[in-house]
């Protein structure tokens, strides 16, 4: 087992560090860095971007031939959290959700032409995209492929759309879509994906849901289509094989939520890590007392073990393997890493880990969605309970993934 990065990965990973803390960082401090969304300014957005793109810490995962750089996923692991020391940082590079896994499927499920005209103003930063799965109740949620109500029915050459879908991320912003609908009755192979883009008459944008966190660009909505047209050259891979395109999707972008979610645990215990060197209380620093020891030393060493799940999962999607428990145990576990590590922050900051002043209460309300996002932790236990009555004490083997 070897965790050396290769030169040109750690090269970008210091690259980006750098960029983060000169350029990133000191933009949250200025209140008029923010949008109404507590997230990044756009118009700031696209200056920052510029100049990421210019030192060439642009989209890392796509194809070196369409303006990326190739990566892989365990480069991508070390650079992705390495960006999100920073709350602005993944959308500033081009590596945030859902555009991040959204490019990853087209570009390796989509047709020349679908990836022509779908990926590549993705790629180009010119337009953002937009996953569209989820329905409110009783529609598709944890068992999309048992629940979806959206039907797409075929007519001539066209598929008319009909339902509604809820959550659904940077919609009011995007331009491309990727819809999964239902296409028939059967137990299974009865969802298809589909690319349509906003201009498309036949759909609307009902309202952006209030949440408790910061949001991404564009929100996260209520969405009805009612008779929107898709011609069939627009659908993604074969007619069926929706939950096969989807399970394409997560298996990565799932991933990269970890790496994320990393950087965001790291900033918050660096926070907290300053905060008690220099503040005393009882005659000592607060770093000298053992109970705030343990505090910070067990939330460094959960952080740890999310890194090494995380980077076992990325080695294993690397290899050509499907990894689904290794992304499942990434996920459940780094979800509850950030929340605690967050968490403990804000207790070692005392009252100013509740204020403003520090990105912590930001965090702290963005990270409670990390246990719902892409499956909740329970339906992703429940697949590694299902891996484990399947491959007995081959759950815990060395090497050689599943593929
Ligand atoms: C911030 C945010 C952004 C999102 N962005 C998108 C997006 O861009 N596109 C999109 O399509 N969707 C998006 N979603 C939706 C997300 O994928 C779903 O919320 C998730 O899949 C769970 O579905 P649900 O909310 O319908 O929960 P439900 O299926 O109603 O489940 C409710 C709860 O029941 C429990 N549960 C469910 N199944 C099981 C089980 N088998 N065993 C034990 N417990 C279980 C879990 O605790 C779960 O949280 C987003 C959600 C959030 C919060």
């Amino acid at each position: 087992m070897d965790f050396t990065l290769s030169p040109e990965v750690e090269e970008t990973r210091l690259a980006i560090r750098k960029f983060v803390e000169e350029r990133i960082m000191p933009l949250e401090e200025d209140p008029a860095s923010y949008d109404d969304h507590e997230n990044i300014d756009l118009d700031l957005l696209k200056q920052v971007q510029s100049e990421a793109r210019d030192r060439g810490l642009w989209c890392l995962s796509m194809p070196k031939e369409r303006g990326g750089r190739g990566f892989d996923t365990v480069g991508m692991a070390a650079c992705y959290e390495e960006m999100n020391r920073s709350i602005f940082g993944p959308v500033c590079f081009n590596a945030a959700a859902p555009d991040d896994g959204n490019m990853y499927v087209l570009n390796k499920v989509a047709t020349d032409e679908q990836k022509e005209k779908w990926l590549q103003p993705i790629i180009d930063g010119k337009v953002r995209s937009s996953i569209v799965m989820t329905e409110p109740a009783p529609g598709a949620g944890s068992d999309p492929g048992g629940m979806m109500l959206t039907r797409a029915e075929k007519k001539g050459d066209k598929w008319v759309v009909q339902g509604r879908k809820w959550f659904i991320t940077g919609a009011g912003v995007a331009d491309h879509f990727i819809l999964l609908a239902r296409t028939s009755d059967e137990p299974r192979r009865n969802l298809t994906a589909f690319l349509f883009h906003k201009d498309t008459p036949g759909w609307e944008i009902e309202r952006r849901i209030p949440i408790m966190g910061p949001e991404e660009h564009g929100g996260h909505c209520e969405l009805m289509f009612n008779g929107m047209e898709i011609p069939d050259e627009n659908r993604l891979m074969g007619v069926g094989e929706g939950m096969k395109c989807v399970q394409i999707r997560l298996g990565t972008a799932r991933l990269t939520h970890c790496m994320r979610w990393l950087g965001l645990a790291k900033r918050s215990l660096e926070i907290a890590n300053e905060y008690i060197s220099n503040r005393d209380a009882f005659g000592s620093k607060l770093s000298k007392r053992e109970s705030v020891q343990l505090l910070l030393g067990d939330a460094a060493m959960d952080i740890e073990i999310g890194r090494l799940l995380t980077m076992k999962a990325a080695w294993a999607l690397d290899q050509g393997s499907r990894a689904r428990k290794e992304v499942s145990m990434a996920k459940v576990a780094v979800a509850d890493v950030l929340f605690k590590a967050v968490d403990t922050a804000i207790q070692l900051n005392g009252a100013r880990g509740y204020s403003k002043d520090t990105v912590l209460e930001w965090i702290y309300r963005y990270a409670r969605q990390a246990k719902l996002v892409d499956g909740a932790s329970e339906v992703h236990k429940m697949v590694l309970a299902g891996a484990l009555a399947e491959n007995g004490m081959d759950f815990w083997s060395w090497g050689n993934p599943e593929q």
